[in-house]
């Protein structure tokens, strides 16, 4: 059964996982803060990608290009015409819809007509400079892509990587959604984890049904269940205007199927664009046979915020623990905001001393917290609602035999380990 969303985004809220931005302000629409809790997931989850795309591979680099771009970007990418949603609006309660998100044609609230759908680019414009004339208009970017295909020659002369080869970006993206909404699922400011794979045009649809793969299995290599995620082949006719093929990686959300990552083959498109907008020749010259041609690029393109939301709603999960219903975050070690949680069993002075030297010996090594209020097994349920793997709890015989016990998350298990075994014992069940 399809757990309940609002009780996601109740603890969201109630642990500091994410929740709404300006809030003492009464908000406002399509922003999300996170919250000391959030703030972990969503690096440990940006963290877990980029070591997969750049660390442990020879054949991607990283960089992190600006936010605003020169505008011509958005003319050469097709953005400025094509970067659109349909919106309608109702005749009756003036509320505003994407067309191709309704069901009917009528207004979802009230049942009132809809105008004739009209285009509308989802780009944020602002201005540089003190003059807020035409000249000084650029947009923030609604997409990490276009700052690697600007830099595509520099990166390739900076690194001498040779085809097939990849650059990967991270970073916040910016759409003027219609109607953000599902809480952070869809936002109008939001983080991107993206990666262009330069290939041979005659190579590029091999390598496009690899990435499906390989992202796919991304997924399940950090814990998430085969049966939350599908893969989804776009139609001829969904295509967006520069792709050869498209695959979403979608997620089973609380309220039914939603992408969460798209894998695209955007062929020479952007590469070819950008040469004719700025006239500086981007094509790729073979050392070997000397050819020379615009490479095909293949795009696996992530949502980070989007990502760790689902991350959230697949570990979520309710048991009953001696008669008392328990919520546990059954998130992978890797992403878990915090790895370990130190809990003297009392707040004794003499068994805080001991746990407070516990504590300090661990920080260095993991991201800790550190907990004495409250019953024991309160504490472990707090603990376990925010998908901490790993309690050190430090009692009465830790004082005579200088050992702590280590309570695991999901079997509950316990295991007494000497203190100053503790950072090693703790290293191999967390990196094992
Ligand atoms: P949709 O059809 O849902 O509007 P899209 O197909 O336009 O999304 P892409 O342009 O492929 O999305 O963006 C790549 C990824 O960026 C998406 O798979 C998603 O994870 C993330 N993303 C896109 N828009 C948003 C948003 N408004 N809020 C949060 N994440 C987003």
């Amino acid at each position: 059964m399809p757990i309940d969303f609002e009780k996601i985004t109740s603890l969201a809220k109630r642990r500091g996982f994410f929740f709404q931005g300006s809030e003492i302000y009464g908000g406002l629409n399509g922003t999300w803060d996170y919250g000391p809790l959030g703030v972990e997931l969503l690096k440990n989850v940006k963290q877990a990608w980029w070591r997969a795309m750049v660390q442990m591979r020879d054949d991607i680099v990283g960089i992190d290009s600006a936010i605003l771009l020169n505008p011509e970007v958005w003319r050469a990418s097709g953005h400025l015409e094509n970067f659109t949603d349909p919106l309608v609006d109702c005749k009756e309660c003036k509320m505003r819809w994407r067309a191709d998100h309704l069901e009917g044609d009528r207004c979802p609230n009230c049942g009132g007509e809809l105008t004739e759908p009209r285009q509308f680019n989802l780009m944020f414009k602002t201005f540089v400079g003190p003059v807020e004339g035409d000249a000084a208009v650029v947009y923030l970017r609604p997409e990490t892509a276009q700052g690697i295909f600007v830099d595509f020659k520099a990166v390739q002369g900076m690194t001498r990587k040779r085809l097939p080869f990849g650059i990967a970006q991270q970073g916040k993206s910016f759409r003027n959604e219609i109607s953000p909404g599902n809480s952070i699922f869809r936002s109008r400011e939001f983080e991107q984890m993206e990666c262009e794979y330069f290939v041979r045009p005659e190579q590029a649809d091999e390598a496009y049904r690899s990435w499906v793969q390989e992202r796919y299995n991304w997924y399940l290599s950090l814990g998430m269940k085969p049966e939350s995620l599908r893969l989804r082949e776009h139609e001829q006719s969904e295509l967006s205007h520069y792709s050869a093929g498209t695959t979403d990686v979608e997620f089973l959300y609380p309220w039914g199927w939603g992408e969460l990552e798209g894998i695209a083959n955007r062929t020479d498109f952007d590469l070819r664009r950008h040469s004719e907008f700025s006239g500086k020749d981007l094509s790729y010259v073979d050392e070997t046979t000397s050819e020379k041609f615009y490479p095909y690029v293949i795009e696996p393109a992530a949502g980070a915020t989007r990502s760790a939301l689902a991350f959230m709603c697949d570990a979520y999960d309710e048991a009953v623990v001696n008669g008392e219903q328990r919520t546990f975050l059954r998130l992978h070690k890797s992403l878990a905001p915090y790895k370990v949680a130190v809990l003297p069993l009392s707040k004794k002075e003499n068994l805080s001393a001991v746990a407070r030297q516990v504590e300090k010996s661990l920080r260095p090594h993991f991201m800790i917290t550190y907990d004495e209020t409250q019953s024991i097994g309160k504490r472990y349920a707090r603990q376990d609602e925010i998908g901490t793997p790993y309690c050190v709890t430090v009692d009465f015989d830790s004082l005579e035999d200088h050992a702590v016990t280590i309570r695991e998350r999901d079997s509950m298990a316990q295991e007494r380990v000497p203190i100053a075994e503790l950072v090693p014992a703790l290293r191999e069940k967390l990196e094992g």
